[in-house]
């Protein structure tokens, strides 16, 4: 959980970066930062909480420059302090590079016991910094070389942005777990993680990147000011401006299906579909699949908004938007000496009785976690004068933690793993309970060519997990491209 950025060839790139998080912010609000070069020099600007706190008018000019990367964090590796903010900066032989990852390392905490049983010193807890360990002590001398070798080596998720004095490299991991475009602005490129980005600074999106795609760009690859040949770019060639690599052996892609069910904002494009589109497919299939007798469709806003419109279509049974969502709300409350009733939920969301009164509803979320929220909004349902509550659920029980970057609880707080269909609409108190099937799910999301990764309703996990990686190995041994390493630009 958390959201990439970059740009190069452009007179503000720190301002359009700052913009590029503040649209990626859902994909993570406990820390951010931005990396800029400006002849030569590498300037940082991190901190704690979201974009908008985080970046004054004066930090951004201490980010001066035509190139810069940022990144928005939600811990899933690493706890919550500036330490692991992004991107990390690091001085290696080869100079300066500041790097920002999305995604989660499987074999990062053997590959980090193995660099300090060999003297390493680590400044943070992140998985990151694993990688530029690995850079930093790479035998090769170029640096997209050095990091190539240093993602080699790692197993999991990255979806990843750095910067150097003079290129911005941006790569995705060979299952392409996490997603990453490239687009482009006035003359610019530009990278994120998600293409709602691109829509508020103004930039057209040109592609996704292949899974384990490695992409260089350099600021002497065209005079500056030079028209871009889209056709090119569309092409991955270095007369567009980059060149682009596929360095590691080919897998089966392996997007994160959860990304298109609950995660990414709406309004994106991904894995060449859109996100708004493919949840309504989704309400949809899980109307044909498991309709129910009832007077209205309620969304749990946001994540349910777009299922619950497909399941209305689908069933014929009206929507309404009938519980409110307070957006302003802080990380923590301070609650009157009496407790309210329900108030963890009510200060979220606030059911509209006329639209409940004595009819009998169905609440379409995206997933059900641990069950505790679901079980205190079937009860407000309740209390606000439902006759019934029918709750469908657009995705399948989640099952398995996910390791690659989602954060979810341990397995043993996951109320599916533990319980029967029967025993989870007990314990959330609703008439009805039903989940869209896993092979409904897939129909939904298979446009294109994508094949997804959906490991936490199957526990099928597409690679191995830590324990089961080898560590000294990896270190010390090249990694190299190998025959199967492919170029394409
Ligand atoms: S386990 Fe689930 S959340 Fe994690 S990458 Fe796979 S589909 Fe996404």
């Amino acid at each position: 959980m958390c959201g990439v950025f970059g740009i190069m060839g452009h007179p503000e790139a720190s301002r359009i970066a700052y913009l590029g998080l503040y649209a990626l912010q859902h994909r993570g609000q406990e820390s951010g930062g931005i990396a800029s070069v400006d002849a030569g020099a590498m300037f940082v600007e991190r901190g704690m909480g979201q974009v908008a706190d985080l970046f004054t008018e004066a930090c951004l000019d201490r980010l001066p420059g035509r190139s810069a990367i940022g990144h928005i964090r939600y811990s899933t590796s690493g706890s919550s302090r500036l330490q692991n903010a992004q991107p990390i900066r690091i001085e290696s032989r080869r100079g300066a590079i500041a790097l920002g990852h999305n995604g989660n390392l499987v074999n990062a905490q053997a590959l980090r016991k193995a660099l300090e049983d060999n003297g390493a010193i680590f400044s943070s807890t992140s998985d990151t910094e694993v990688v530029l360990h690995l850079f930093a002590r790479s035998t090769e001398e170029i640096v997209e070389d050095a990091l190539v070798d240093a993602l080699g080596r790692v197993q999991g998720a990255h979806a990843i942005t750095a910067l150097t004095p003079t290129q911005l490299l941006a790569a995705r991991d060979p299952y392409g777990f996490r997603p990453l475009s490239i687009g482009h602005l006035e003359g610019a490129w530009v990278l994120a993680s998600e293409t709602c980005a691109f829509d508020l600074i103004g930039a057209e999106f040109v592609r996704d990147l292949e899974p384990g795609e490695v992409i260089v760009l350099s600021q002497d690859a065209r005079a500056e000011g030079e028209a871009i040949d889209i056709v090119a770019a569309g092409a991955g060639g270095a007369a567009a401006g980059y060149v682009s690599h596929l360095p590691w052996a080919k897998q089966a892609r392996k997007s994160c299906i959860f990304e298109q069910v609950y995660f990414a904002r709406p309004d994106s494009r991904l894995y060449g579909d859109s996100v708004m589109q493919a949840r309504k497919r989704m309400g949809s299939t899980l109307g044909a699949e498991a309709p129910v007798e009832a007077d209205v469709v309620v969304p749990v806003p946001d994540g349910g908004v777009y299922a619950a419109q497909g399941y209305s279509e689908a069933t014929g049974i009206p929507f309404e938007l009938a519980l409110i969502r307070n957006h302003y709300v802080g990380r923590t409350f301070i609650e009157p000496r009496q407790s309210i009733r329900h108030f963890g939920v009510k200060v979220k969301l606030n059911p509209v009785e006329s639209l409940i009164k004595g009819r009998r509803v169905v609440l379409v979320d995206d997933s059900i976690v641990r069950g505790t929220t679901s079980a205190k909004i079937v009860e407000m349902v309740r209390a606000a004068g439902a006759a019934e509550v029918h709750v469908r659920i657009s995705s399948p029980p989640y099952v398995s933690s996910c390791h690659y970057g989602i954060d979810t609880p341990r397995r043993e707080d996951l109320i599916a793993a533990n319980l029967s269909l029967e025993e989870v609409r007990e314990r959330i108190g609703a008439d009805t309970l039903a989940y869209l099937s896993l092979d409904g799910l897939r129909q939904t999301v298979t446009s294109g060519e994508a094949e997804y990764c959906t490991a936490c309703f199957t526990g099928d996990y597409p690679t191995p997990l830590s324990d089961e990686l080898s560590t000294q190995m990896e270190l010390f041994t090249p990694a190299g491209a190998g025959p199967a390493g492919r170029e394409i630009g």
